[in-house]
């Protein structure tokens, strides 16, 4: 089974939201930049349309005035003829008086000046003619003008136009001179080159009549229709021109035509007649050929931002396959394909942040000998088991909880449960489901999951703080508790952290010498004088106190820091006899309590001898006390009976301590050659019951007759005293006497008034 590697989750968590919040940014950013784009394109193709229809107005404006003054030109020119005319005919008909002379004289000139025809209307009505012409000119109302003195001009169906001047002889008017031009003669000049044939124009009255149109009439006819139709949006425009041409002013204004078609229309006051002349482009004559351009710039615009977008979106769909490719590689279990604790932390992080207090119940599931299994089918069956447990949670779990492979044979649950007996049930429940496959087997090897669960009431909390609770409840279990769910309580921490400190403090204290050696003497009950001493290891630490043996002990079992306070003790002991010895004073058994934790190394006697030696304590002084714990290990059985004999062998004494603890056996003291045996304070406890005065009796009869002392542990009252001597105890430790003392508190009351 491989074992998944620890990761750097919150800070590759972070990392990805980070860029995910970048990839976001800059696709906003994007988006931004395409609008900012479009929209400046399209204001600038507002700019430029405005720019070219402004250059088109001028233009036509222009082109437009231009025409009129040759119109202008042309129309005073006709005047200027006539009036020439005028006067030779008046000539003529005084020195000639002949019709035929008159006649022949405006056949020449119409020729030369370019009239279709010329001719002289009498009072009378009689008209001399270039040549024949049809219909009577007499009262056209040019003519009639022209006989009140002035210029006329007037139209002639079908004809064209009759310029005329009134003949004055002696400053009355005899006659009047008409001019014929036909239409198409106009017409030529009305059709400008300029806007690649493309404009039209016109000569209108001032009422908006048209006089003079090309040839091909429809657009001014339409033309027309916005003379008349008043609900255009151009109207204004329009009553501006009307307003202008009376005023002879000139203007020019685009409007969209009945056809949709947006024009461009210039009017021109000419000098002559009160005509206008009306100049009508098609608004794209210029810009026609920019547009195009304009629309293919655009094209290319947007076909960029598509390809753009185009190559974005690319990015963000290898970008999106990259970060899904990571997110599973960040959480995803490889060994199992579920939950690893970075996708574990990540769900409960959002499940109890969205949940009252004690909504939530984080357990860890430790399989109980996982290693077995590895070793005895193979890692491959380990890891099919693994997958398989994984399999078994994830269909366990609600939409609202989860399942998760931590490390090696560590799962964890989060479940929505807070009742202790629903979720024991649960994970019952579970742990039958993932032994189902026993049901077929003839030799069922049965997984046991060991939980250890922690109702989560402070959801604040941060998940791998969670997490350690659950594994604090789960480490906390019990012998019997095999797979049984151990709830966390907060005693738990407390004492973990209790133990960790003490731990910290262990090699300062041991350097310093705050372990002290107290000594608890052992008392012959007969006469009330020392028969020996116990050596109590006493923790006093310059801050912290007194801190008692069964604070630390246990701690320093666990660790195997306990072997190296014993030979601190067992030292001391031997210094504290030497000096004794030195000084003349009586010289006892002092007894030494060993751990359990040396006899896993087989030297460890030779170094208590060493040191004994080294303070010369003769042999017999010094006792070995060993908890009646070690003698139940049946694998170390032969172990320790070869232990005792070694000890016999280097002159110490050893005693079986706290017998009746634990499950004594009175076989235990026929199977161990011990010199003592302690009797536990628990059998004084009710020393008035029968039972206790059998069994004590015999045991202490039956050490008598082996040859070991038997020593009363933990007396404290008369009535235990009185018993022990029924029972034939003779020797006693116990509070009643004295509580353990320091050193010099020990020699001062136990030994100087025992001096030699
Ligand atoms: P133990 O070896 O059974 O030591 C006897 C314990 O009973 C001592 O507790 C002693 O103070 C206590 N005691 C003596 N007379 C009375 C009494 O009349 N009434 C009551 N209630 N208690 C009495 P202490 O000193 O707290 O030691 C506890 C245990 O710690 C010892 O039990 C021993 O197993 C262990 N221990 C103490 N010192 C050492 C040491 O240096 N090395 C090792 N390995 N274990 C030690
Ligand atoms: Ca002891
Ligand atoms: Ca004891």
């Amino acid at each position: 089974m491989r074992k998944q590697e620890g990761r750097d989750f919150p800070r590759e968590k972070s990392d990805t939201l980070w860029r995910l919040f970048r990839s976001k940014k800059s696709l906003i950013l994007l988006a931004a930049v395409i609008v900012a784009v479009c929209v400046l394109l399209i204001w600038n193709t507002l700019s430029l349309q405005r720019a070219i229809t402004h250059r088109t107005e001028m233009y036509v404006n222009g082109v437009a005035l231009q025409l009129a003054s040759d119109l202008d030109n042309r129309l005073t020119k006709v005047t200027v003829d006539l009036e020439m005319l005028a006067d030779s005919v008046i000539r003529i008909e005084e020195d000639q008086g002949q019709e035929t002379a008159v006649c022949s004289f405006l056949e020449r000139k119409a020729a030369i000046l370019d009239f279709t025809a010329l001719a002289v209307i009498k009072e009378n009505g009689d008209m001399l003619c270039s040549q024949e012409v049809k219909g009577d000119w007499h009262e056209l109302p040019g003519i009639t003008a022209s006989f009140q003195g002035e210029n006329g001009v007037s139209f002639v169906e079908g004809r064209g136009i009759l310029y005329s001047i009134p003949l004055i002889r002696e400053d009355s008017v005899v006659g009047v001179l008409v001019g014929l031009r036909d239409e198409e003669n106009m017409q030529r000049l009305i059709q400008p080159e300029s806007f690649y044939g493309q404009g039209l124009s016109c000569i209108v009255d001032t009422n908006g009549n048209v006089l003079i149109s090309p040839t091909d009439v429809r657009p001014f006819m339409e033309l027309d229709d916005i003379f008349r139709e008043g609900e255009s949006s151009d109207v204004q425009d329009i009553r501006q021109m009307q307003e202008n041409m009376k005023r002879q002013e000139n203007g020019i204004f685009s409007f969209t035509a009945v056809d949709g078609s947006d024009l461009v229309l210039s009017y021109h006051p000419l000098r002559t007649y009160d005509w206008v002349l009306l100049t009508l482009v098609p608004s794209d004559v210029i810009s026609a050929e920019v547009e195009g351009f304009i629309t293919q710039t655009v094209c290319i615009v947007v076909a960029v931002i598509v390809l753009f977008a185009a190559i974005f979106a690319a990015f963000f769909q290898i970008y999106r396959n990259h970060f899904r490719q990571m997110e599973r590689v960040a959480f995803v279990d490889p060994l199992t394909g579920g939950g690893n604790n970075a996708a574990f932390q990540l769900r409960c992080r959002q499940l109890l942040a969205a949940a009252p207090p004690g909504t939530f119940t984080v357990v860890l599931l430790n399989v109980k000998d996982f290693k077995l299994i590895n070793e005895n089918f193979g890692s491959e069956e380990g890891d099919r088991t693994l997958t398989y447990i994984m399999n078994c949670l994830n269909k366990a779990v609600g939409p609202e909880e989860a399942a998760a492979r931590a490390d090696a044979d560590l799962f964890f649950l989060c479940l929505k449960e807070k009742d202790p007996e629903t979720i024991r049930s649960r994970l019952k429940a579970l742990s039958e489901t993932v032994n189902a496959f026993n049901r077929t087997l003839s030799t069922p090897y049965y997984l046991i999951l060991q939980p250890g669960a922690y109702i989560v009431d402070d959801p604040a909390l941060e998940v791998t703080v969670i997490q350690d609770r659950a594994k604090t409840a789960c480490r906390n279990r019990t012998a019997d508790q095999d797979g049984e769910c151990v709830f966390y309580d907060a005693a738990f921490t407390q004492r973990l952290q209790k133990e960790r400190d003490l731990n910290a403090l262990f090699e300062g204290s041991l350097e310093n010498g705050d372990f002290q050696v107290y000594l608890q003497p052992k008392v012959w009950v007969e006469n009330g004088s020392l028969g020996g001493v116990e050596a109590l290891v006493r923790w006093n630490h310059p801050r912290r106190g007194m801190i008692y043996p069964s604070d630390f002990i246990p701690l320093f079992e666990k660790n195997g820091k306990i072997c190296r306070l014993d030979f601190y003790v067992f030292e001391e002991v031997c210094r504290a006899i030497h000096r004794w010895a030195r000084n003349g004073m009586r010289l006892f058994p002092v007894s030494v309590n060993l751990s359990r934790q040396h006899f896993d190394d087989p030297e460890v006697l030779l170094k208590f001898k060493d040191i004994a030696d080294r303070y010369e304590i003769p042999a017999g002084l010094l006792e070995l006390e060993l908890t009646e714990s070690i003698f139940f290990d049946d694998q170390r059985i032969e172990n320790v009976k070869h232990q005792i004999r070694k000890m016999h062998r280097l002159g110490f004494r050893c005693s079986l301590d706290d017998f009746g603890a634990g499950y004594s056996s009175l076989g235990l003291l026929m199977e161990f050659d011990v010199d003592a045996v302690k009797l536990d304070r628990r059998f004084f406890l009710d020393v008035s019951r029968e039972k206790t005065q059998v069994v004590v009796r015999s045991i202490v009869e039956l050490a008598e007759k082996l040859g070991a002392d038997i020593v009363a542990e933990g007396i404290e009252t008369p009535e235990q005293l009185a018993f022990l001597k029924t029972v034939g105890c003779r020797l006693v430790q116990g509070y009643i006497f004295s509580k353990p003392l320091p050193l010099p508190e020990f020699e001062e009351r136990w030994i100087s008034r025992d001096k030699k």
